[in-house]
């Protein structure tokens, strides 16, 4: 049987640009994708569970997650800190299981330096004016809180010479198709299949088995 390598997907943007709604419209079209549980040190905002949509833990057990080297990256993203357990990821990918991360560009970068063969896809606002906007309507910020996120932007969107793809979101349903489209391209890649190896073994087991040539 011919069998594929894990892959490690990286969804990533700034701030409200929407890739947690685009994930989640992901994953509903998408199978066999493990998601990343990230730990966090924010408050765990009404109706978010504990080990379903984060690990909330304290700062404490944040700098015993880093001093253990027991994070993939973290980074500090509006004063909370932000972390991928690496352990989750290794685990999946050493067993062929697909992975996705949904994380900042901060802690983006620093996947690509550990995980270079990755996938790193961009989401993109359609304008600057737009992500205002849309930052005023999720209601989850302040107006200074807004203005620190749109001046981070600038830098967060040169950062996108480092990614493999870029996805406007300029409409939720053509982001979420062109994602779906990597994801089922980058799973065909002939690199991706464990081609040479699977074969030598099934020569293998044909000719000690008795049911070869
Ligand atoms: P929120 O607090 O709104 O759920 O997420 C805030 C930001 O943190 C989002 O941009 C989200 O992508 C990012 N984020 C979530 N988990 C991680 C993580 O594990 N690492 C990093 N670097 N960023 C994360």
């Amino acid at each position: 049987m011919v069998t594929r390598k894990g892959i490690l997907f990286i969804i990533s943007g700034p701030s409200g640009v929407g890739k947690g709604t685009i994930k989640d419209a992901v994953l509903e079209k998408i199978n066999d994708m493990q998601v990343s549980i990230s730990a966090t040190t924010r408050e765990p905002r009404s109706g978010e569970i504990n080990g379903r949509d984060y690990f909330f833990v304290n700062e404490h057990r944040f700098q015993q997650l880093i001093d253990n080297d027991e994070l993939l990256e973290y980074a500090n993203v509006y004063n909370n800190m932000y972390g991928t357990p690496r352990q989750f990821v290794e685990e999946n990918l050493n067993r062929g299981q697909d992975v996705m991360l949904e994380i900042d560009i901060q802690g983006a970068l620093q996947v690509k330096l550990r995980k270079p063969e990755g996938v790193f896809i961009f989401i993109a606002p359609p304008s600057i004016e737009e992500l205002s906007l849309r930052l005023a309507a999720r209601g989850k910020d302040t107006q200074k809180s807004i203005e620190l996120r749109l001046a981070a932007c600038k830098w967060e969107m040169e950062q996108v010479e480092h990614y493999d793809y870029v996805v406007l979101n300029h409409e939720l349903k053509d982001a979420v198709d062109k994602v779906c489209s990597i994801i089922t391209a980058e799973r065909c890649k002939v690199k991706n299949f464990n081609l040479e190896r699977d074969m030598i073994d099934s020569s293998f087991n044909q000719g000690t088995n008795g049911s070869g040539r």
